[in-house]
């Protein structure tokens, strides 16, 4: 039997490793990475911390645990993180660090930017006095929703958290949709935050890694807090390398991914949606007047699979051709006469 060939938006984390990928899975050499011994896990953090510009890497199965491991390593119990009220590391991770580290959260609403206003991030400091958690860290998001925070923004971001002594962490899970967009080197990204998180298994394509970066001290650090919440990987050079190959094929293609979004947020437009400006790979689509659950089913029924658990939004990705550009919009403006 054939099985269905699914336009599959609900995320750029549904690609299936290619053949030349498996191959460089099938070829890699490995050793135990605890022991420190894994030649490609190696190869991977060492190129991936040269391209961010920072002193070291670590490889972890999951973006959860890597934002999770920088939590840990930069926060005792009862210290506190400022993070936005949206952002995966506080909504979309299980409350981990709470959970997990006694690590408390502080939320507040991000910009239509997607960043967090400064003024009110310092409101939200807490004093030097025993009735508050330690305000230690902030926490960004870049792509956030898609959209890339601007250049400006990142130093400003820098200068305050220096004056207010607070450590920066970027979840970077899709930084290099953001880097693309930018036209700049993923270290004119990462180079404001004392600590980012890159997911190798979105839009470039790997089965299943992220890198942590930071200084040496502080990777050092988050090696032992991997270890803790289980996350040392043994010969993981298998999966490390995936995300070589990746690094090293599927950059500049991201750019595909995001002409594609632009073109079905311009089509889904002038068929009478409402859709929000696309900066990169995702498209927020405004279903008004569309029963969500009867449009999922439509385009099921046009082998179109999308999320629309909080909002619809279509995620492009390498597997998206311009072909199923084509049956994607043409299958939205039929939609439109279910209304
Ligand atoms: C996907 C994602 C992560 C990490 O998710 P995992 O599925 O655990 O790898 C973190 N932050 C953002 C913004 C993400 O989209």
């Amino acid at each position: 039997m054939i099985s269905r060939h699914w336009i599959d938006l609900r995320s750029d984390t549904v690609t299936l490793p290619s053949a030349a990928m498996r191959q460089a899975i099938a070829d890699a050499s490995v050793g135990d990475d605890v022991y420190g011994e894994d030649p490609t896990v190696n190869r991977l953090e060492a190129m991936l911390a040269e391209m961010a510009g920072k002193e070291k890497a670590l490889f972890l199965p999951t973006g959860t645990q890597s934002n999770l491991v920088a939590l840990l390593t930069h926060c005792g119990r009862g210290d506190e993180y400022i993070v936005g009220q949206q952002a995966h590391t506080y909504k979309y991770e299980g409350g981990g660090a709470a959970a997990l580290g006694g690590i408390q959260p502080q939320p507040l609403d991000f910009n239509n930017a997607g960043g967090l206003d400064l003024e009110r991030v310092a409101a939200a400091i807490k004093p030097h006095d025993n009735h508050f958690a330690r305000t230690r860290l902030l926490c960004l998001e870049n792509t956030m929703q898609g959209k890339v925070l601007p250049l400006d923004y990142l130093q400003q971001l820098r200068t305050f958290a220096q004056d207010n002594a607070l450590a920066l962490h970027l979840d970077g899970a899709r930084l290099f949709n953001a880097a693309v967009a930018l036209s700049v080197d993923v270290s004119a990204l990462t180079c404001h935050f004392d600590s980012v998180s890159i997911c190798l298994s979105k839009g470039l394509g790997a089965p299943a890694g992220s890198v942590l970066l930071g200084s040496a001290d502080f990777i050092g650090e988050a090696r032992r807090w991997r270890k803790v919440t289980g996350g040392g990987m043994r010969q993981a050079g298998i999966l490390a390398a995936a995300g070589i190959f990746a690094l090293e094929n599927n950059v500049p293609r991201l750019a595909d991914d995001h002409v594609r979004a632009s073109a079905i947020a311009s089509a889904l437009t002038a068929s009478g949606y409402k859709v929000e400006p696309v900066q990169t790979n995702m498209v927020y689509v405004d279903c008004n007047g569309l029963d969500l659950p009867v449009l999922e089913e439509f385009l099921r029924s046009h082998d179109i699979r999308v999320n629309s658990a909080y909002r619809m939004r279509l995620v492009t990705h390498m597997e998206i051709s311009d072909e199923d550009v084509g049956l994607i919009t043409e299958a939205f403006r039929a939609a439109r006469e279910l209304v």
